[in-house]
């Protein structure tokens, strides 16, 4: 379960109606997939991560997941069913093992057990006591200075802490990358907004985002050959 559609997509932004993101995009990731987009820069990477969210609906067009209409699903079902990783994570001015659980679909019910997991899965369990730099002054500890990384993989803990059935990751890092694909994407369905082609090799099929739709999509093998150009830049 999780396989995810979007049929015929046309989307502007509500104040840039005149430059509209897509035009008549479809894209289809078969449930248990990992698909890598690609696309040059302002291709529309993160607004289909955005449509999938429904931080915005589609102008035209229907995005569905298992054949359901994502409008008519509930919204609460949605947030606890897609995990999304961010490039900018946002942080809490609590510990990192709270950041963590506060993934939880239902916070009351989530075990240490349940956040350690994540945590592991994730990479990021070794400081999962810490609390961020920034925030020690609310607690009296020292903060530690997270890196990039490392915020990232707190930010994934918290996304596997649903077990959603999709994945979408607007991020990578190097652990994401070199040892986590296999692990953490187990049996779901993965969306990954890739700019490296370590990542694109990871992934069972890339899509191709150019001129406001889909322009292929396929295994990267084959892909790779086609479009010199673009993962050259890579
Ligand atoms: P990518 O992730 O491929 O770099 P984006 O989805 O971030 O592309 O952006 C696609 C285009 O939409 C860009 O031209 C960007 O400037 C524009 N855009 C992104 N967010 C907004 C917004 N909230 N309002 C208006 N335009 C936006
Ligand atoms: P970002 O995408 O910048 O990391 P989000 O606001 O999307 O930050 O939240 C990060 C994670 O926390 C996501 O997995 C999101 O679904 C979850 N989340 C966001 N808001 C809530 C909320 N009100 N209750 C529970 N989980 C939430």
């Amino acid at each position: 379960k999780g396989r995810l559609e979007f049929c015929d997509v046309s989307f502007a932004y509500p104040t840039r109606k005149e430059a509209p993101i897509f035009q008549n995009l479809s894209l289809l990731v078969p449930a248990g997939t990992v698909m890598a987009v690609v696309g040059p820069s302002g291709s529309g990477k993160s607004t289909l991560v955005s449509l999938l969210l429904r931080l915005y609906d589609p102008d035209a067009g229907v995005i569905t997941i298992d054949g359901h209409d994502i409008r008519d699903l509930n919204p609460y079902w949605l947030r606890s069913h897609i995990g999304t990783v961010s490039q900018e994570p946002v942080l809490f001015s609590c510990s990192i093992r709270d950041n963590i659980a506060y993934g939880a679909v239902d916070p009351d019910t989530v075990t240490s057990e349940d956040i350690y997991r994540a945590a592991r899965v994730a990479n990021a369990h070794d400081f999962i006591q810490a609390f961020p730099k920034g925030f020690d002054t609310v607690v009296g500890e020292k903060g530690v200075l997270l890196s990039g990384g490392q915020k990232q993989r707190i930010a994934i803990a918290r996304a596997l802490l649903k077990n959603p059935k999709i994945l979408a990751l607007d991020a990578e890092n190097e652990f994401l990358v070199q040892q986590a694909l296999e692990r953490l994407m187990e049996g779901r369905t993965v969306m990954i907004i890739a700019h490296r082609l370590s990542t694109i090799q990871n992934a069972n099929a890339v899509a191709v985002l150019d001129q406001r739709c889909i322009a292929e999509c396929g295994p990267h093998t084959e892909l790779l050959g086609n479009r010199q150009g673009l993962f050259r830049k890579l």
